[in-house]
């Protein structure tokens, strides 16, 4: 999971990207990238570890630019860490990306088209890009002519040393992409919020679309298509845990679904309780849900420590450090009761097991943990890091297990047809039914996947 950012017009558009990407740190905390058209036909890439504001020295971007991308990221692919920051430049450095997603036969077009192993997908697709684009000589025919080969996710943000751009979504729309289109300017963002925050009006790209720009003049661009559009398939995820309650994707606001999800598991749960706990952040719209369908109580019990940085997107390596500073409980509100913690998901169950202990600390009289979401019995090979169904503490347990596992009282999740209907429309939902965006074979993408540092 990451997060995209381009501009084009004003003469300040590196810096306005630098400013998307704070709205979309959410997405990503291990590296943070801008490129921007230079002098004399030329790329400019500024980019290295952490959050943007540790990644990106202001003081050596260009305040006079007419094009920019950026990016924030999640590692899915190639090593943890901020060693491999995008965007990336081709080898000859006549096109440079950043993409949101994961391309799932990365491996294999690196044998086919270079002769070569990738270790990292976005290598690959940048190489592809820029190969294609020496071919055909234009950078939207080059991206058109890749997406017949690619197989995965990908919200992609590219241009050349020339000043071409293009932004495209992968044929079924897996992660989300947002634009603005008018006469003076051009900003695409991966969350419809990163747009609003710069007070401009938005459209979310439909899956398989493109946005070209032959010259870095919004005047001259226009809504394109890539080769070909499958029915879309976008991320339930997105809704459940990774976009700002404040952004829309697909058409439906992630607060109100995530509300709904609440409510639907409420309308399954007869427990007895006192008060209604969230998970701050991402459980907490599904808890508001909870609390109204219960008529129970919301009360904010748990603490959550911001400093640290969002634990389920840090490196493995980071996790267990970040997870035991992260949370704190409010000890008067919490000895002698009877809780319903709600959580937006469980996947490893760390986070679960953590928050359980915590709370039986504090004398809770009773943990009963929801989840928002069903369980997460499969990997997920398109943009968010738990590529083996080994890590997943749902993978071949029962839900009585489970609930051993992570120490409440009781556990339940939601069920698959309540998520649906939270959501209103046909997603992937790859992860907790094996039904994926796109046809993969499982057990050879985990064996690629899982070869992560
Ligand atoms: S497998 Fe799950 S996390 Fe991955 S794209 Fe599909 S719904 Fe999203």
């Amino acid at each position: 999971m990451c997060g995209v950012a381009a501009w084009i017009g004003g003469d300040d558009a590196a810096l306005r990207v630098y400013e998307m990407l704070l709205g979309l740190q959410h997405r990503g905390q291990e590296a943070a990238g801008i490129a921007y058209l230079g002098n004399g036909n030329s790329i400019v890439v500024v980019k290295g570890c952490g959050t943007v504001t540790t990644a990106i020295n202001l003081s050596n971007i260009s305040s006079k630019t007419l094009l920019a991308i950026g990016h924030v990221r999640y590692s899915t692919s190639g090593s943890y860490g901020g060693t491999l920051a995008q965007p990336v430049t081709g080898p000859k450095k006549f096109v440079v990306v950043a993409f949101n997603g994961n391309i799932v036969n990365y491996y294999e077009l690196g044998l086919e088209f270079f002769g070569r192993e990738y270790g990292w997908d976005a290598h690959l697709l940048v190489d592809l890009i820029e190969q294609l684009y020496l071919d055909h000589g234009n950078l939207l025919d080059a991206i058109k002519e890749a997406s017949k080969v690619l197989v995965g996710a990908y919200s992609l943000v590219a241009f050349t040393a020339r000043g071409e751009f293009v932004a495209a979504r992968d044929p079924k729309g897996v992660r989300p992409l947002a634009y603005h289109l008018s006469d003076k300017v051009v900003a695409i963002a991966s969350e419809t919020a990163a747009l609003e925050e710069q007070g401009l009006y938005w459209k979310e790209m439909g899956n398989g679309m493109a946005i070209y720009c032959p010259t870095p003049n919004p005047r001259e661009c226009y809504v394109d298509h890539l080769g070909w559009r499958g029915d879309p398939r976008p991320c339930v995820f997105e809704y459940i845990y990774f976009l700002r309650p404040d952004s829309f994707f697909e058409g439906v606001e992630a607060h109100r679904a995530r509300v709904k999800m609440g409510f639907e598991l409420a309308k399954i749960d007869d427990v007895e309780a006192d008060i209604v706990a969230p998970v701050p952040d991402s459980g907490r719209s599904a808890a508001i849900g909870y609390s109204a369908g219960r008529g129970i109580l919301l009360d904010e019990v748990i603490y959550l420590n911001r400093y640290v940085g969002r634990v389920f997107i840090s490196p493995p390596s980071e996790r267990n450090v970040k997870l035991s500073r992260k949370f704190g409980v409010v000890k008067s509100s919490v000895k002698g009761r009877r809780i319903v913690v709600v959580d937006d998901s469980i996947v490893r169950g760390i986070t679960a097991k953590k928050i359980t202990s915590l709370l039986r600390r504090a004398e809770a009289r009773a943990v009963h943990y929801r989840s928002a979401s069903p369980p997460v019995r499969y990997p997920c090979f398109f943009g968010i890091d738990f590529p083996s169904r080994r890590e997943l503490v749902a993978y071949g347990r029962t839900v009585e297990e489970i609930k051993s596992v992570i120490g409440a009282d009781t556990l339940l999740y939601n069920t698959v047809k309540a998520l649906k209907k939270c959501v209103g429309r046909p997603t992937c939902m790859g992860c907790f039914t094996s039904e994926y965006a796109y046809p993969i074979n499982l057990s050879k993408a985990e064996k690629l996947f899982s070869k992560r540092m």
